[in-house]
C-alpha cells in the first residue's frame, strides 16, 4: 500500500525547507556552471548572450562584461560565417541541436580553432526565452588524431617503400600488418596474410623451427631472430632473416611484435660456397701435404739405402749396376717432387694472373710421341695400351705455343686417363686444320657423371674420393687455365663407366703471341 500523499500546505514546515532548498539549489548551480570545465552560455530569442561562463571567458579570451547584452553573431562573426548562428536560432525555437569539429576565430584576440557546442532551448516560467549552450574546445585532441593520422600515414609509407618485408604482430601473436614490399613478395593480399595466414608460404621444412622459436620469444617478450625459407609470388622459396623485436606503447605496455625480413637467399650460396671453397682448401692442403710427403719419404729410405753402399761395398755396388739404378730412382723422386712444387707453383702464378708462355714454334705431334713415350711404362703397369690415331692433314702440326706447357697439358690428360682409365685402352686422336689443332685423350675407364663435368675443372675440385684415388685436384684446372691462356678450350664428353674423351683444341697462333709478335 502506497502512503497516502500530503497536502500541499504553504505553512508545513518541509515547504519552508524546500524553499530554501531552491535558493541552495540555484546557489550551487551558479557555483557549478562557474567551475565547470565546458563552455556555458544562454541566449535569447534575438541572439543576445544571457550568461557566459568563465570557461567562455577562458575560451574566447572574452569577459562576460563585455558579451553578456550583446548580438551574438554581430560580436563573432564566424558564427554566421559556419552557419552556427542558425543552429542557435533552431535552439532558442525549441531544438536540441548540436555541432562537431567546427572552425572558430575570436576577432581582437587572434584565438582559432575548433570546437564542439550542444545547443538547447531556455524556458523561462514556461515561456521560450532563448536557449543555451555547452561549448568543448577540441583543438587539442583534434591537432592530437590529425598527427596521429599523418603520423600513422607517415609510418605506412615508409613501411611500403622500405626495401625489407615488414609485419606486425598484435598481442595475441597473430599478424595484423604487412608492407607493400611484403605483399609484392609473397604476391598475396593483407587479409590472405592476415593472423596466421602469412604461415602457409613458409617451408614446410622450416616451419615448425619458425613457429617454436617464435611463439617461445613471443612469450618471453624477447627479440628474436630466425632463418626460414619463403614462398615468393613465382613459387620460389626464398632464405629471409627475419628479425621480430616486441613493441611498447610509451607507457610501458606491451602492444605486440614489430619484424623485418631480409632475402638472404643469395647471401646463403654465397657461405655455402665460401664454406665449400675453405673445405676445399684444408682438404687440398692435407692432400698436398701427403703428395708432397709421399716422395720425400721414399727419397730418404732411397738416399739412405744408397750412402750404406756407397759406404759399404761401392765397387760390387757400382759393378752390379745397383749404384746406377739407385741414382735413377733418386733423380725419379726428386722430379716427381719439383713436378709437385712446379703445380703449387702453377697455382699461385693463375691466381695472381702470373701466368706467362715462352712463344715459339712447337711441333704437337712431337710433343705427343714424347708424352706417350714418358708415360707408355706407367701405362702398361695399369694394364693399358697407348696408341696415337693421326688423322691426316696438309697443313701440319707446328704451331706457337710453349713446348713446357704443352707437355704439362699431355701429361695432366695422359695420367688421368692412366689413373682413372680402370686398365683399358687409351686413344690419342690428334687432327689438324689451317688455324687450329686439335688432340683428344681417350679412355674407356670410371667416366664422369653430367653433375661433376664442369666442376672437375674448378680448382681443387674431384669426382673421386682420396681414399680411392690420390691427386690434388688441380690438373684439369691448371689445364684449363693454360688452355683458354692460349686461346683454346677443353671439352669433356664422359659417360659414367663407359669413359671420357678430353678434347683440347688450340689455335695455331695464340691471340696473346700475336700481339708480341
Ligand atoms: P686429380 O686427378 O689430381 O684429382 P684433376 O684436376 O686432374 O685432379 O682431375 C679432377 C677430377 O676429375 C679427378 O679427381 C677425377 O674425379 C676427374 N677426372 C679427371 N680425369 C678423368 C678421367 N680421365 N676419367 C674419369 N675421371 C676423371
Amino acid at each position: 500500500m502506497s502512503e497516502p500523499k500530503r497536502p500541499a500546505d504553504p505553512h508545513h514546515p518541509h515547504q519552508t525547507t524546500e524553499r530554501s532548498a531552491r535558493g541552495l539549489d540555484l546557489a550551487l548551480a551558479e557555483r557549478l556552471l562557474e567551475r565547470s570545465g565546458e563552455g556555458m552560455l544562454a541566449f535569447d530569442g534575438d541572439l543576445r548572450c544571457l550568461y557566459w561562463n568563465p570557461m567562455m571567458e577562458r575560451l574566447t579570451g572574452m569577459k562576460a562584461a563585455d558579451v553578456v547584452g550583446q548580438h551574438l553573431p554581430t560580436l563573432f562573426p564566424f558564427l554566421s560565417e559556419i552557419g552556427e548562428d542558425a543552429l542557435l536560432i533552431r535552439a532558442a525555437a525549441g531544438e536540441e541541436v548540436s555541432s562537431s569539429h567546427r572552425p572558430f576565430a575570436i576577432p581582437g584576440t587572434g584565438r582559432r580553432g575548433f570546437f564542439d557546442a550542444g545547443y538547447g532551448p531556455l524556458d523561462r516560467g514556461g515561456a521560450q526565452a532563448g536557449g543555451i549552450g555547452t561549448v568543448r574546445d577540441v583543438t587539442a585532441s583534434l591537432r592530437a588524431s590529425e598527427l596521429l593520422v599523418e603520423t600513422e600515414s607517415r609510418f605506412r609509407h615508409m613501411a611500403d617503400d622500405a626495401p625489407v618485408l615488414l609485419w606486425m604482430a598484435d598481442t595475441d601473436g597473430l599478424c595484423t600488418f604487412f608492407n607493400q614490399t611484403w605483399l609484392s613478395f609473397t604476391g598475396r593480399s593483407q587479409a590472405e596474410e592476415w593472423g596466421v595466414g602469412w604461415a602457409a608460404g613458409i617451408h614446410f621444412e622450416d616451419f615448425q623451427r619458425c613457429m617454436d622459436t617464435y611463439l617461445e620469444a613471443f612469450g618471453r617478450r624477447q627479440r628474436f631472430e630466425m632463418e626460414y625459407r619463403l614462398r615468393r609470388h613465382d613459387g620460389e622459396f626464398r632464405w629471409l632473416l627475419d628479425r621480430g623485436a616486441p613493441r611498447y606503447t610509451p607507457d610501458g605496455t606491451f602492444s605486440g611484435y614489430i619484424g623485418s625480413c631480409i632475402d638472404i637467399t643469395e647471401r646463403k650460396a654465397l657461405e655455402a660456397d665460401l664454406r665449400r671453397a675453405v673445405e676445399a682448401r684444408d682438404e687440398f692442403l692435407s692432400v698436398a701435404s701427403h703428395e708432397l710427403k709421399t716422395p720425400l719419404t721414399s727419397l730418404q729410405l732411397q738416399i739412405a739405402a744408397f750412402s750404406r753402399q756407397i759406404d759399404r761395398r761401392p765397387i760390387e755396388a757400382l759393378r752390379e749396376g745397383r749404384l746406377h739404378a739407385g741414382g735413377k730412382a733418386l733423380s725419379d723422386q726428386t722430379k716427381r717432387l719439383a713436378d709437385l712444387i712446379e703445380v703449387l707453383l702453377d697455382v699461385s702464378r693463375i691466381n695472381s694472373g702470373r701466368l706467362r708462355f715462352e712463344y715459339a714454334e712447337v711441333d704437337l705431334l712431337e710433343v705427343l710421341q714424347d708424352a706417350m713415350e714418358r708415360w707408355r711404362a706407367a701405362a702398361e703397369a695399369a694394364g693399358s695400351a697407348i696408341t696415337l690415331d693421326e688423322a691426316p692433314t696438309t697443313a701440319g702440326w707446328i704451331g706457337t705455343w710453349e713446348r713446357r706447357r704443352l707437355d704439362q697439358i699431355a701429361d695432366n690428360l695422359l695420367s688421368n686417363a692412366i689413373k682413372y682409365g680402370a686398365g683399358r685402352p687409351i686413344r690419342l686422336v690428334v687432327a689438324a686444320s689451317d688455324r687450329s689443332v686439335r688432340f683428344a685423350v681417350v679412355d674407356e675407364g670410371i667416366g664422369v657423371s653430367v653433375n661433376d663435368q664442369a666442376r672437375i675443372f674448378q680448382r681443387f675440385e674431384r669426382a673421386v674420393s682420396s681414399r680411392n684415388y690420390g691427386g690434388l685436384g688441380l690438373g684439369l684446372w691448371i689445364t684449363n687455365e693454360v688452355v683458354t691462356s692460349l686461346g683454346g678450350a677443353v671439352r669433356l664428353t664422359s659417360q659414367p663407366g663407359v669413359g671420357s674423351t678430353f678434347e683440347v683444341e688450340l689455335p695455331r697462333v695464340p691471340p696473346a703471341a700475336t700481339m708480341r709478335i
